[in-house]
Formats: C-alpha cells, sequence, structure tokens
C-alpha cells in the first residue's frame, strides 16, 4: 500500500518513529514541556492503535514504548542563547547523533515526528525519505529557526504543527496547523478543598517570571508552592533576596505522577511568564486537578483559559491587576474548571488532532514510494 493509502484508511496503525528533545534525556526535568508531550502524545496515539518508537538522548527514562538512545554531548537549549546567535552544535553532539540514527532506521517507520527546537531537524526536511513531521515546542527565539521553520512552511506546509495559535504567529505563519497539547486528566487528583496555598510551576528562570508571582503572594499574604527545575540558581536567588515577604514552600522537580497528586493543593495557579509561552503545560495541568489558574494574557496560556470559567487573564506584566482578580480565581467552581479542561485538553482530544495532523501530512507527501519500503539512499545522509 502507498503513503497515500496508509493516509486515508483509519484502520491501518501508522509506525512512527518519535524523535524527542537532545537538550536533556527524558525524565530530568531539562526537557521542560516536551516530555510531557512526549508521554501524552504516544500514549494517546498508542490507543488509536499505532506503534510507537521514541529516540531520545542516553540516560532517558520512559516505559511507554520502545526506546531508543544515543551517546552524545547535549545541546544547549536555544532560549538561553541570543536572537541572533549562530546555530552550533558541540563536537560529539547528540543532536546528530539522534538525526543519523533517525536516518538509519527510517525505512522501519511511515513517519518521523520531531519533537526538539533544533536547526538540523528542520534542515533534514529535505533529504529524508519518510515524511518528517515537526511539533513546534517554542515561540520565534532565533533568528536562524525562524527561518528554517519558515522554509518547511513554505516547501512542506503540512508537515509542521504548533501548539497555540499565538506560537504559530510568532513565526509569522496563519495557516499552519495547531495540536494544542493533551494530559491524562484521570491522573490529576481533584481536591475539592484546597490548602490556603497558591501555586507556580515551570523552571525556575527568567523567562518564566516567578518574581511576579512571589510579588502577587507576598501582597495577598498567601504562601506560594514553587515546583520545578532550578534551571538558574543565580536568578532563584535574585527573586528571593528581591521579596522577602513571600512565604516561598519549595517543592522541587518533582516526578510527573507527583505533581499531578500534588498540584490540587492550591487554592490558584499563578502563571507569570515572561516570554512568550507556547502552551503552558503547567497551566492545562493545574486546571486538569479543578485549580483555577491568574495568568497574563500573553502566548498559549491566553488561549488555553478561558477566562471566568477555568481562569482569569489580566494583561502581561500587570501585577496590581493579577492580585486584585485572584479572588475571583478563587471564586470559580473546581469541578467545572476540571471537566472544561478535560473536553480541550484530555489525550483523546489531543490524538484526534495529532491523527488528523499526521494523516493528512501523510496524504499530502510528495515522496515517490512508500516510505516503508524506501531505499536509505547513503549519500543524503547528514554528516554528525
Ligand atoms: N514539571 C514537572 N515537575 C515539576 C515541575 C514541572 O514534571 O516539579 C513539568 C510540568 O509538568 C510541565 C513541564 O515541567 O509539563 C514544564 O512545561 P511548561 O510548558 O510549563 O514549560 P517549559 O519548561 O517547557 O518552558
Amino acid at each position: 500500500m502507498g503513503v497515500a493509502g496508509l493516509a486515508m484508511s483509519k484502520v491501518v496503525p501508522l509506525r512512527i518513529l518519535v524523535v524527542s528533545t537532545a537538550v536533556s534525556p527524558i525524565g530530568v526535568g531539562r526537557g521542560g514541556g516536551v516530555e510531557i508531550t512526549l508521554a501524552s502524545l504516544v500514549a494517546g496515539l498508542q490507543e488509536q492503535g499505532h506503534s510507537l518508537t521514541v529516540l531520545a538522548p542516553a540516560g532517558s527514562r520512559f516505559n511507554l514504548c520502545p526506546l531508543l538512545t544515543v551517546e552524545g554531548e547535549l545541546q544547549i537549549p536555544c532560549q538561553t542563547r541570543d536572537r541572533g546567535a549562530p546555530v552550533t552544535q558541540p563536537g560529539n553532539s547528540v543532536l546528530a547523533a539522534m538525526w543519523h540514527e533517525a536516518w538509519d532506521r527510517q525505512a522501519h517507520f511511515d513517519v518521523v515526528l520531531n519533537l526538539g527546537y533544533d536547526w538540523l531537524p528542520l534542515w533534514c526536511s529535505r533529504c529524508f525519505n519518510t515524511p518528517l513531521l515537526h511539533l513546534v515546542s517554542m515561540a520565534s527565539l532565533s533568528d536562524a529557526m525562524d527561518a528554517a521553520i519558515r522554509e518547511v512552511a513554505d516547501r512542506w506546509p503540512g508537515r509542521l504543527a504548533f501548539h497555540s495559535h499565538s506560537q504559530m504567529q510568532s513565526f509569522g505563519l496563519r495557516h499552519s496547523r495547531v495540536v494544542g497539547n493533551g494530559f491524562a486528566i484521570d491522573r490529576y487528583r481533584f481536591r475539592a478543598q484546597p490548602e490556603p496555598l497558591l501555586g507556580w510551576v515551570g523552571r525556575i528562570a527568567p523567562e518564566k517570571g516567578l518574581e511576579d508571582a512571589a510579588a502577587v503572594a507576598a501582597q495577598l499574604q498567601i504562601p506560594l508552592a514553587v515546583w520545578g527545575f532550578e534551571d538558574d540558581p543565580d536568578y532563584k536567588a535574585q527573586v528571593v533576596a528581591a521579596h522577602p515577604h513571600c512565604d516561598f514552600r519549595w517543592q522541587g522537580f518533582v516526578a510527573t505522577e507527583v505533581l499531578q497528586q500534588q498540584l490540587g493543593r492550591c487554592r490558584v495557579l499563578l502563571m507569570t511568564p515572561r516570554w512568550q509561552e507556547a502552551f503552558g503545560n503547567g497551566v492545562v495541568e493545574a486546571m486538569a486537578c479543578g485549580v483555577p489558574v491568574a495568568a497574563y494574557r500573553r502566548g498559549g496560556p491566553g488561549e488555553t483559559i478561558d477566562h471566568g470559567v477555568t481562569g482569569v487573564l489580566v494583561e502581561p506584566d500587570d501585577v496590581p491587576a493579577l492580585a486584585r482578580m485572584v479572588p475571583q480565581a478563587m471564586a470559580l467552581d473546581r469541578q467545572r474548571v476540571r471537566e472544561r479542561c478535560r473536553e480541550r485538553f484530555g489525550l483523546q482530544a489531543f490524538a484526534a488532532r495529532l491523527e488528523d495532523w499526521l494523516r493528512s501530512a501523510l496524504a499530502a507527501a510528495d515522496v515517490p514510494s512508500s516510505p516503508a519500503t524506501a531505499r536509505v539512499t547513503p549519500t543524503l545522509r547528514p554528516q554528525p
């Protein structure tokens, strides 16, 4: 059966190779939201009958499907570099090793799905025989990445997807696919009676704006529980020093299962990013626990929060407005927050959006033969 046949038939399962981020092994925390996207994507598509394999840096822990790992030096996260920075890779690059491996194995798959925010896999679009699709995990951050993403959008428009409309628009694109994200809602513990606690979830790094949440918590005199990977310890020290009246309750970086049990303790989650959050998993994970969210109307949270139903939105960087709106968020119906979250971001809804994307991209694929039987062309192999 050709790829178009595969794409059109609802009954033919797809063999999907998912290539994870090269900035961290899976399960360490540095990969941020990509890790939950990976788990939801695999679980959701497996439930639809597809066969998934994940390729990731050595040291990864992942037990939902077969895992291939490769050694090498990790990639420097794009968000820590200047917009005009050139594309770089360490000498013994795990990114190059992962794409070398994906290249070698592509003939065993119907589609290769890239989750990493890197230039190399985007460039590889031109030389893979098996259709290579990209789920872009962050908004525009780098001139080189913008150009690479726009090139894919021009040449293979169906092969790109984004988590939110504002993320897509940050690249100057208007008509690409938006798939949101997905969460196993039943794994998130609902608590009808929360503690007198505000919450904050994210990597502890400047772009996440923890200082604004600290200011709100201090003003309202409610303790602030903080869950997240300490990406930047100097930044954390600065925030603590600048907000001596904030009662921080540091929770550290906890496993997803622990976060799923704990987040429901909060009356409200504060989401105060400085940057354009592509999606903002923490927002939806809180809602999955029935916790309303008070956030800036910027990036993904501006689209995922239904103002007045699952949370409240205020103008970006307006700390006094956020503090004023927190009581309104506290009054929202927690059961309704969770149910609305399930409708929009449950695993089934996410898998349906993903499957629709994969099948349309495969139907449109301009490859000469079925990717499952395509020959690997060694001369086109990207060099590590
Ligand atoms: N997270 C976690 N344990 C923690 C804190 C956060 O597993 O203690 C996860 C959280 O579930 C979320 C991710 O880290 O999925 C952060 O993703 P988000 O989209 O909020 O931000 P990113 O780090 O990708 O910028």
